[in-house]
């Protein structure tokens, strides 16, 4: 692979390894193990294995291999770590660099088990979490101490889409010598440019745009080669959280066309908020790439483009918010996002349900809140759904 290959090649080129048969479509090596020619060999492979020499699929496989290979190169990262889930890797990230008298800063404003893990969880055992507002550069400065280990934040927040500033949270980090974590799954790897804007480890849950056809479930954490294979791979390969081979296969063929999705998807969601944007049934259109969103430059600087995700505020609260969902005829009711068909969340009453109603105002998660994920259907077509569901609903 040459490096100076733009994204689109490096989506289907990068990290292919072709067996003895020159397949074209990549491998799937379903396979838990792999066989040594002789005793001395599988000892040498546990003491150190080459490029190709795999030991166990919790380990590496070489289909997971490619995978993690294309996704590092896409997002120009030295290496990566692939795992089951996109939790599977915000934890594995949390938990294999954190211990016992660690402090972490973290945004508020976090996607439901994120929250869970930094809220609950890391405090078991023994982490100190201070929450900040994500947009509010003095609540981080404030918050980040000497002993901070690590910040983490969504650089777009799920599902209340507030923008974080990497550069200069990173900046912030940087000088008390805390490491930079950030879930990206908003920004995709299509917009990210994560890691030249300081970034040290990005997180992306592969369910949602790098498969972004709703097969499968899959994450993946990228960083140095250092943090990869000596703090996360040890941790994750012991503990069990790794992709299998299949799923790996799903999420490189997903690489091959997340570029003209992604993209197809970003124009589609500036449509349908631009068309209902001002609507006399919303309280608000929340979409970073309209003007009128409050981070909008900030959005146009970190990522050239808006994203695939748009939120409703739906005036008359749940009950009008509920028939507006039951009045569409194509966007689905359903949590995912990223997927090629348009899904709309109701956050207050799903995937942020278990928190306090106090906590869910001061996180902008209004009872008539509505996630919008726009997939790759016709933008007038989703336009004109929008438009008969508001009305039907009033
Ligand atoms: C979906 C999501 C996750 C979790 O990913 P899974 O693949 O469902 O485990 C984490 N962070 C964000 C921002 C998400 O949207």
């Amino acid at each position: 692979m040459s490096k100076d290959w733009k994204a689109a090649t490096k989506a289907v080129h990068a990290g292919t390894r072709r067996s003895q048969y020159g397949e074209v479509s990549e491998a799937i090596f379903l396979t838990q193990g792999f066989v040594y020619d002789s005793a001395e060999h599988a000892e040498q492979r546990f003491i150190a294995s080459g490029e190709d020499e795999f030991i166990y699929a919790r380990y590496g496989n070489p289909t997971v291999k490619m995978f993690e290979e294309r996704i590092a190169a896409l997002e120009g990262a030295e290496d990566a770590f692939a795992t089951a889930s996109g939790m599977a890797a915000v934890s594995g990230a949390l938990t294999s660099m954190l211990r016992a008298g660690d402090h972490v800063v973290s945004a508020r404003a976090l996607f439901g088990s994120c929250l869970y893990v930094l809220e609950e969880i890391l405090s078991r055992y023994g982490v100190e979490v201070t929450f900040v507002d994500g947009t509010d550069l003095a609540q981080w400065e404030a918050a980040i101490r000497p002993d901070t280990k690590a910040v983490f934040f969504e650089s777009i927040s799920n599902p209340t889409l507030e923008v974080v500033d990497i550069e200069a949270v990173s900046k912030l980090a940087h000088a008390k010598g805390a490491l930079v974590l950030i879930d990206n799954v908003f920004a995709t790897p299509v917009y990210s440019r994560a890691f030249s804007q300081g970034a040290d480890v990005v997180i992306y849950s592969a369910t949602k745009h790098i498969d972004g056809q709703g097969r499968a479930l899959g994450g993946v954490i990228l960083g140095s080669r250092e943090f990869i294979r000596k703090t996360v791979e040890p941790y994750m390969k012991h503990t069990g959280g790794s992709m299998s081979p299949f799923t790996a296969w799903i999420m490189l063929k997903g690489l091959e066309t997340i570029g003209l999705r992604v993209r197809a998807q970003t124009a589609t969601a500036l449509a349908v908020a631009q068309a209902l944007e001002g609507h006399a049934g919303l309280e608000q259109t929340i979409y970073p790439g309209l003007g009128s969103h409050p981070q909008n430059p900030l959005v146009q600087a970190q990522m050239g483009a808006g994203g695939t995700v748009l939120a409703l505020d739906i005036k008359g609260g749940k009950e009008v918010a509920f028939k507006v969902l039951n009045a569409l005829q194509i966007g689905l009711i359903s949590n995912n996002l990223g997927d090629t068909k348009t899904i709309l969340t109701h956050p207050a009453t799903t995937t942020h349900q278990r928190l306090p109603d106090a906590q869910k105002a001061s996180l902008g998660i209004t009872p008539g809140l509505v996630r919008v994920s726009i997939g790759l259907e016709d933008a007038d077509d989703l336009i004109a759904d929008f438009l008969q569901a508001l009305d039907a609903a009033r």
